[in-house]
């Protein structure tokens, strides 16, 4: 058969076909703890757990990193390791930069990102 991607969920190694979501990162997704309730360690791991590869639609995921983090995350911050790697230090600490911060981190003059990734045929985050 052509056309239809098979992808491997790192997390669960389980097997999807083309735009399905890994059923294990459903559960942990639907299972997830209060983010308030969890270390800073533990946060960022579950940031690097989500981060290395989309295996749930991607507003699981960003609504996940936003409560990670502990604020509204712009997907233009999870462009590129530098920046993803400051929001995962940031779901850490929990001290937060300023909307000014947000801002001045846009890719002012390149293309932006656009559309929605499909659970498992794009690796968005780095
Ligand atoms: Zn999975």
């Amino acid at each position: 058969m052509t056309g239809v991607s098979r992808w491997k969920c790192n997390k669960h190694g389980s097997e999807q076909v083309g735009p399905e979501e890994c059923s294990g990162c459903v559960r942990d997704f639907t299972e997830r703890q209060d983010a308030k309730t969890m270390t800073g360690d533990e946060r960022a791991a579950e940031m690097r757990r989500w981060g290395s590869q989309l295996t749930v639609e991607f507003g699981k995921v960003h609504q996940r990193i936003e409560e990670l983090v502990g604020r509204s995350v712009y997907t233009h911050e999870m462009a590129g390791q530098e920046l993803w790697d400051a929001l995962v230090e940031e779901a850490r600490t929990q001290q937060h930069i300023g909307f000014a911060d947000v801002l001045a981190q846009l890719p002012w003059g390149k293309p932006g990102l656009v559309g929605g990734p499909t659970a498992g045929v794009v690796d968005v985050l780095p």
